[in-house]
């Protein structure tokens, strides 16, 4: 309804509009609008001789493939749903997931087949079709198009809905902040298992652009596609902008390269800084699989990096107290999400749904504040905040002062319980190849100069490296329980 004249399916949009654009490269093969549409056409086909019919469920187990790529966009002329599977995860961890979705087809892609045992072979499905299939469903907005399940610190996974309406509201909302661009060159080393990389892959079909798929992130890779396949537009986490930075040394980025959305976790100011003293920029975004991605970002006219900048055009933000109660700019509360990114609930799970979205508000359970110019800043996720006789700790905070020391490779900072003061912030680091390990006292002594005495940890543990999960974010559930044991030793 958002663009009379649009065609469904942005790839067959691309094909009719402009056929001769690159619109995907992998692996050293690319593909034109017009060639990746007459593949998702044989994709359609094999889905519908397979029996896929609108509202049914193709569970996917893959590391990035062109083939994830077509299986995305033939599921939406069906109107069938994508549930893509962490390709990380163990045979244990999938297979509630694969009870819970009941898939109609269940694919997986190379030696990751063994890990679910009623998976037929991708790799086999590629090459099945010759014949193609003109279907191409028009999707309502409420449509679901993937189930997303989110990394699940505890209990039950959770798959998230979401929805043809939320893709198109983000992309368009995306595109409104970062500026239009004529044909954008993502790159692609996100995950299509995760919200982030459907994010790109979405964005660069709407905006008649070219996905620069990467099976992985790899440092080198990724300098390689920024010097000479013209990136303009990168997704990265912290550690993974951390590790371009290091392997470029003192190549400068070249002026195809517009920018770069740092999220997923706690974003150090230094680091950004860093980036755009190499020519990089990079804009701090917050967002989470249930709203499908980017909530605010910095605008790229307005962007300094201290904040996640404010909420992208058509979404809201609120900051409200543990009573209920909206809080002002400048006070802390718990960050609630509206507009039309948020997922229709989650898969089969009334209860979970009802607990997070009331009155089409999104509980994020990220603790956070609004400035007066309405950016936000992410404190901490409501469970790893530290409360430390009676005042508020963020992990994130005391975390980016030690990884400023010369010495810390990787810094975790947990709560553990005090008798005194309740709860009391302990450090675990991982330290710099190469490097001298400081003392207790001189980490205690270089945290005294930047941060008040109350935040500085109680004591610090070296590690070899912090536990991370399948998304590669930090385990601070298995840190927790490894400090308690040292304490009660
Ligand atoms: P689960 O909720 O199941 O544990 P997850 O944390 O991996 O999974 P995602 O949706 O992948 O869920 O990640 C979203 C979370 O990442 C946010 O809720 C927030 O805690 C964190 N995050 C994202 N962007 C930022 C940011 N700029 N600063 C701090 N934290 C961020």
């Amino acid at each position: 309804a958002d663009n009379p004249g649009r065609l469904p399916c942005p790839i067959r949009e691309g094909a009719e509009r402009h056929p001769d654009a690159q619109a995907l490269t992998f692996a050293g093969s690319a593909w034109t609008y017009r060639t990746l549409d007459v593949e998702v056409g044989r994709w359609v086909k094999s889905l519908e001789d397979r029996g896929i019919r609108a509202g049914e469920r193709v569970a996917l187990l893959a590391t990035n493939h062109v083939a994830s790529v077509c299986l995305f966009w033939a599921l939406g002329r069906l109107g069938a749903v994508l549930a893509p599977l962490n390709a990380r995860l163990t045979r244990a961890e999938l297979s509630p997931m694969v009870e819970d979705i009941e898939p109609r087809l269940t694919l997986a892609l190379g030696a990751l087949i063994d890990r679910l045992p009623s998976a037929e072979r991708l790799e086999s499905f590629i090459t099945t079709s010759t014949a193609s299939s003109p279907q191409c469903a028009s999707l309502a907005e409420d449509t679901p198009r993937v189930i997303l399940f989110t990394s699940g610190t505890t209990g039950r996974p959770k798959g998230a809905v979401i929805t043809e309406g939320n893709f198109r509201a983000s992309c368009k909302a995306s595109a409104s902040n970062l500026g239009e661009h004529p044909a954008p060159r993502w790159l692609g080393t996100l995950p299509l298992f995760h919200v982030g990389g459907l994010a790109m892959l979405t964005r660069t079909a709407y905006e008649a652009g070219c996905l620069i798929l990467h099976e992985r992130f790899d440092a080198d890779a990724v300098n390689r596609a920024i010097d000479s396949e013209g990136v303009s537009h990168a997704s990265l986490v912290a550690t993974t902008l951390e590790r371009v930075l290091d392997a470029r040394g003192d190549r400068r980025v070249p002026p195809t390269f517009q920018l770069a959305l740092i999220g997923g976790g706690p974003v150090p100011v230094p680091l950004l800084e860093r980036a755009r003293a190499a020519g990089l920029l990079a804009l701090q975004t917050y967002g989470l699989t249930e709203a499908c991605s980017q909530v605010t970002t910095e605008r790229p006219t307005d962007a300094d990096g201290r904040t996640a900048g404010p909420p992208l055009p058509g979404m809201s933000i609120r900051i409200v107290g543990e009573d209920g109660s909206a809080r002002g700019p400048g006070e802390e509360g718990d960050i609630e999400v509206r507009g039309p990114t948020v997922m229709a609930g989650y898969w089969r799970r009334p209860d979970a749904t009802r607990d997070v979205l009331r009155d089409g508000w999104l509980r994020t359970k990220d603790v956070g504040v609004l400035d007066t110019r309405g950016r936000l800043t992410v404190l901490s996720r409501r469970t790893d905040l530290i409360v430390r006789g009676g005042e508020n700790l963020y992990p994130a905070e005391i975390e980016a002062v030690l990884l400023n020391h010369p010495a810390v490779q990787e810094a975790a900072v947990v709560g553990i319980p005090d008798a005194r003061w309740g709860e009391v912030p302990v450090a675990f680091l991982a330290l710099r190849a190469g490097q001298p390990t400081p003392t207790a006292e001189a980490l205690d002594a270089w945290c005294r100069q930047s941060l008040a005495g109350f935040k500085c940890p109680a004591r610090f543990s070296w590690v070899d490296a912090l536990p991370r999960n399948a998304m590669g974010k930090l385990e601070r559930t298995v840190l927790r329980q490894r400090a308690s044991a040292d304490v009660k030793g």
